[in-house]
C-alpha cells in the first residue's frame, strides 16, 4: 500500500466505522475462545475479535496506519459472528467488519485480475438473477456434456489450483436453464391453510440448489402455508456486503424490499442461514437514509427461517420417518449467531423416527466456508475444516446435516478430502425433512 492509499483508507475508516460500537468493546476478552481464527493461529491476538476491534479503533483514532497487517487481519476474519453472542457488551462485530471491509476495498489499489474478478462477480453477476441462471446453467452443461468426465479422465483438471479442483468435485448436479426459470407466483397450501408467506428464493439456492428450494416450498405447503414467490426479488447481497461492496449490496437490498413490500404476507421465509441473517440486518445498510431504514426494518421483521415456521406450525408433530441412521448437525454460523436459530433444526431432526441424533463437539464452530473465504483464504479454511471433520469422525454420525449452501459444499469437501464419500453423506436439512415427511406417508 502506498502513502496515498493508506491516507484514503484512513479517511474512509473515520467516515464509515461506527465509533460508538468500537467504544462498546471493553477488551474483556470473553470472545477470544469462540473465535476460530484466534484458536487456529495459536491465540494470535491479531486474529481475534478483540485484536481486530483494537486495530479498527486505532486506525480511526489515527494511531495505527491502515497497512497490509491491518488488511490481513480483517481479511482473515471469517465473518462467522461467533464473537457476538458471547460478548457481554453486545458488540455487533459483524457490522464493524463490513464497515472496515468497505473502507479498505473501496480505496485500496487492486491488481487488474482482482479488480476484474470483483467487478464481474459483484457488479455484473450477483445483482442480476438472469445472469446467475445463465452462468450456473453453464456448469450444468459442463457436467452433462461429458466435458467434466473428459477433463477428469485426462487429468487436465490439474491445471486448476487445488482449492478450485476440490470445490469442482463437490458441486451438486445443476439443472437445465429452462428448468431454473419455471416458478409460479403463488402456490396453495396442501394441508389446512394456516399462514400466507412469501418465499425468498435467493441466487445460488434457486439455481444450483434448486431442488432444495422446491423442497422448501413443498414443506411450507404441507405445513399449511400459501406461498408467494415474488418475481422481482434478487440475491440478498450478502456476498457483496461481506466483501466490501456495500454500494451494490444496498441496491440489491432496495430491490428486495420493493419486491416483498407489495405482498400481503405474514412472513418472508428463507432457507439459507447466510441469506436470512443478511436480510434481517438490512437496516444497517441504510443508516444515512431514514425512509429506507424504516422500510428495511419493516421488511426484516418478517424474515423467518424455514425451521422456525415449521416448528411454529407443529410440523415436527406430524409423522416423519427415515431408514435408521445416525445424524449430526453442523450449525450455519449466520443462522445461529445472526438469527439465533439453533434449537429448531435440532428439534426437527430429533422428531424423525429412525434418526439417532448425535451432537458433535463444537457443532457451533464455523466449518470454514464463510462465503468465498474457502476460495480466497484456502489454507486457513482447510485448517478449520480439518478440525470439523475430526469432530464428525468422533461423533460416528454417517449423515451430516447442514442449513446453508456454503456449509453444505464445505462439509462435502471435508468428506471428500477424508475419502469418506462412501461412508458419510451430507444433506441439506430441508431435503431430509421432505424425505422424512414423504417416507412416513
Ligand atoms: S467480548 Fe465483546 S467487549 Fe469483550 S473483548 Fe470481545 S468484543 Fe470486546
Ligand atoms: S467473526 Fe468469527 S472469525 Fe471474525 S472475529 Fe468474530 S469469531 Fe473471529
Amino acid at each position: 500500500m502506498n502513502t496515498k492509499e493508506r491516507a484514503r483508507i484512513q479517511e474512509a475508516f473515520k467516515e464509515k466505522l461506527d465509533y460508538d460500537e468500537l467504544m462498546n468493546c471493553t477488551r474483556c476478552g470473553f470472545c477470544l475462545p469462540s473465535c476460530p481464527t484466534y484458536i487456529e493461529t495459536d491465540e494470535d491476538e491479531l486474529h481475534s475479535p478483540r485484536g481486530r476491534i483494537a486495530l479498527m479503533k486505532g486506525v480511526v483514532d489515527g494511531v495505527i496506519e491502515p497497512n497490509e497487517k491491518v488488511k490481513h487481519s480483517i481479511d482473515m476474519c471469517l465473518g462467522c459472528r461467533a464473537c457476538e453472542p458471547v460478548c457481554p457488551s453486545g458488540v455487533q462485530f459483524g457490522n464493524l467488519l463490513e464497515q472496515a471491509r468497505d473502507a479498505i476495498y473501496e480505496n485500496h489499489k487492486q491488481s487488474i485480475v482482482e479488480k476484474t474478478i470483483r467487478k464481474i462477480a459483484f457488479k455484473h453477476l450477483f445483482p442480476h438473477h438472469n445472469r446467475i441462471i445463465s452462468t450456473t446453467s453453464l456448469i450444468g452443461l459442463y457436467q452433462r456434456s461429458g466435458l467434466q468426465k473428459f477433463l477428469h479422465k485426462t487429468k487436465m483438471m490439474n491445471i486448476l489450483p487445488e482449492n478450485m479442483r476440490a470445490m469442482e468435485k463437490v458441486l451438486p448436479n445443476v439443472p437445465r436453464k429452462k428448468e431454473m426459470k419455471a416458478r409460479p407466483h403463488l402456490v396453495k397450501a396442501i394441508s389446512p391453510h394456516k399462514k400466507r408467506v412469501a418465499f425468498f428464493s435467493g441466487c445460488l439456492m434457486d439455481t444450483m440448489f434448486m431442488e432444495s428450494n422446491d423442497a422448501t416450498i413443498k414443506l411450507l405447503q404441507y405445513a399449511g402455508c400459501e406461498v408467494i414467490i415474488p418475481k422481482t426479488q434478487n440475491c440478498c447481497g450478502a456476498l457483496n456486503g461481506h466483501s466490501g461492496e456495500g454500494k451494490t449490496a444496498k441496491m440489491m437490498a432496495q430491490a428486495n424490499i420493493e419486491a416483498f413490500e407489495k405482498e400481503n404476507i405474514d412472513y418472508i421465509i428463507t432457507n439459507a442461514g447466510g441469506c436470512g441473517a443478511y436480510l434481517q440486518n438490512y437496516e444497517q445498510l441504510f443508516q444515512d437514509n431514514d425512509e429506507w431504514k424504516e422500510r428495511a426494518i419493516h421488511f426484516s421483521k418478517k424474515i423467518k427461517d424455514i425451521t422456525t415456521i415449521l416448528v411454529e406450525l407443529d410440523f415436527h408433530k406430524q409423522p416423519l420417518s427415515l431408514p435408521e441412521q445416525m445424524v449430526t448437525y453442523q450449525d450455519s454460523c449466520h443462522l445461529r449467531n445472526g438469527q439465533q436459530t439453533f434449537v429448531e433444526p435440532r428439534k426437527l431432526l430429533q422428531s424423525i423416527h429412525g434418526v439417532s441424533y448425535v451432537e458433535m463437539k463444537d457443532a457451533h464452530r464455523c466449518c470454514g466456508s464463510a462465503g468465498i473465504y474457502n476460495l480466497i483464504q484456502s489454507e486457513m479454511s482447510m485448517q478449520i475444516l480439518d478440525y470439523k471433520m475430526m469432530q464428525v469422525n468422533h461423533s460416528n454420525a454417517k449423515t451430516i446435516v447442514t442449513s446453508n449452501p456454503g456449509c453444505f459444499l464445505q462439509m462435502k469437501l471435508g468428506v471428500e478430502r477424508e475419502k469418506l464419500h462412501e461412508e458419510i453423506e451430507v444433506v441439506y436439512l430441508i431435503d431430509l425433512l421432505l424425505q422424512a415427511y414423504e417416507h412416513a406417508q
